[in-house]
């Protein structure tokens, strides 16, 4: 489907699609029609189930493979969480995160016009994400990292020969000087209309996983507030489809060091106000200006839902559980979520009966585990093999 309009959810003005921000100053998103949408009837796999409500055809190339992660029922966390959890394991998308929905909506869009050069400005997972993607098709790429991100990420991204670009000052202004730029270059960012578009597709396989009911709440973890935005569209699209009765609540978590969302949400504020942002090991949503916070505030109001922060402490202990308890290696803005909803279910806001679908958004493996190397239990000679696993099997 080709959406041909771009529409503002908070002040219901109209736009030809292609423009990112609204004269109100918030982010577009691109209309879809839902009224006749039902459930696809083939057995097409991964995002490209729900073209029919995407802005762009199935593409060649990285973007054809993304989606259709697994979504696990994970019983064994259910204590710790308080409620019985599921995980939405967006880490096995192909870079490992859930980036790769829009960066494959946004790679595609230029793509099919024709346009040769793609960009991005991004911590880590994003410029990883639309680097991949625009290899894959042989599409130019622009990713702008600040200056100070650790020398690992550049090489992360590097493999995919983007022309990575690292640049000093403030990166909220970085940020606005590629929206709506008179450059010859879509730049994907976090909010951006086409990055929303794709990634609201995590919702509606969610949502399919459970037809014909729904989960009671979908918890992730809120940076720019871009994922938060497109979880709530496709949540809105499936209500207007009839597909769902109830929303599900939307929980959003941030690290207490830098929450502007959860600030705002607590001090009942209409909008989000830039914060100071201190140290967290979750910097990956360590964003102290969120493009998108007011939609996010927006979307949690609208779904009953709520934003709260957890501490680094609590964070560390959530990895540990995802790893140590199912076998999930995510990482650490990812765990925020379960520290989210341990908080969540600690003071009665999430009940134990409830089913609750947390998505891990991004995947451990890029940043290690941020545990001590001394892990071994014990070492042995060759020769004493047989009676050092007899003597485990009996100690155990
Ligand atoms: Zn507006």
């Amino acid at each position: 489907m080709d959406s041909e309009r771009a529409t503002c959810v908070s002040c219901g003005r109209a736009y030809p699609a292609g423009r990112q921000r609204c004269g109100c100053g918030e982010p577009l998103w691109l209309e879809t029609d839902a009224s006749e949408y039902d459930w696809p009837s083939d057995d097409t796999t991964g995002m490209w189930r729900f073209a029919d409500l995407l802005p762009v055809d199935p593409p060649t190339g990285l973007g054809a493979g993304v989606g259709g992660t697994p979504l696990v029922r994970t019983e064994r966390l259910d204590a710790y969480a308080g409620c019985r959890l599921s995980v939405k394991d967006e880490t096995r998308n192909p870079t490992g995160s859930f980036k790769d929905r829009g960066s494959a909506v946004g790679v595609a869009a230029v793509a099919e016009r024709g346009d040769q050069w793609v960009g991005t400005v991004s911590h880590g997972n994003m410029g990883m994400s639309v680097a991949a993607h625009a290899a894959s098709v042989g599409l130019d790429c622009l990713v702008f990292v600040p200056e100070d991100i650790p020398a690992e990420r550049h090489s992360l991204i590097a493999q995919y020969d983007p022309e990575l670009v690292t640049v000093r000052g403030s990166y909220g202004r970085l940020y606005e000087a590629t929206v709506d730029s008179p450059l010859p270059v879509e730049f994907v960012n976090s909010d951006s209309p086409l990055r929303v578009a794709g990634q609201k597709t995590v919702a509606f396989e969610i949502l399919e996983g459970f037809a014909p009911d729904a989960p009671d709440a979908i918890a992730l973890p809120v940076s720019s507030g871009g994922n938060a935005s497109a979880v709530w569209k496709a949540l809105r699209e499936a209500r207007t489809a009839g597909l769902i009765d109830d929303i599900p609540r939307l929980y959003l978590v941030q690290a207490a060091a830098c929450d502007p969302v959860a600030t705002a949400y607590r001090g009942g504020a209409d909008s989000v106000t830039p914060v100071e942002a201190g140290d967290t090991i979750a910097y990956s949503i360590a964003n102290a200006d969120p493009p998108s916070g007011t939609r996010a505030l927006a979307a949690v109001r609208d779904t009953d839902g709520a934003v709260v922060s957890v501490t680094d402490d609590e964070i560390r202990d959530a990895m540990s559980v995802l790893s140590s308890r199912a076998g999930l290696c995510v990482e650490a803005a990812s765990a925020t979520a379960l520290a989210g909803v341990r908080a969540l279910s600690a003071s009665g806001e999430v009940r134990p009966d409830e089913r609750v679908v947390l998505v891990a958004t991004g995947t451990g493996f890029k940043e290690g585990t941020g545990r001590a190397t001394d892990v071994v239990s014990s070492s042995i000679d060759v020769d004493s093999f047989e009676s050092a696993v007899r003597d485990r099997i009996e100690g155990s």
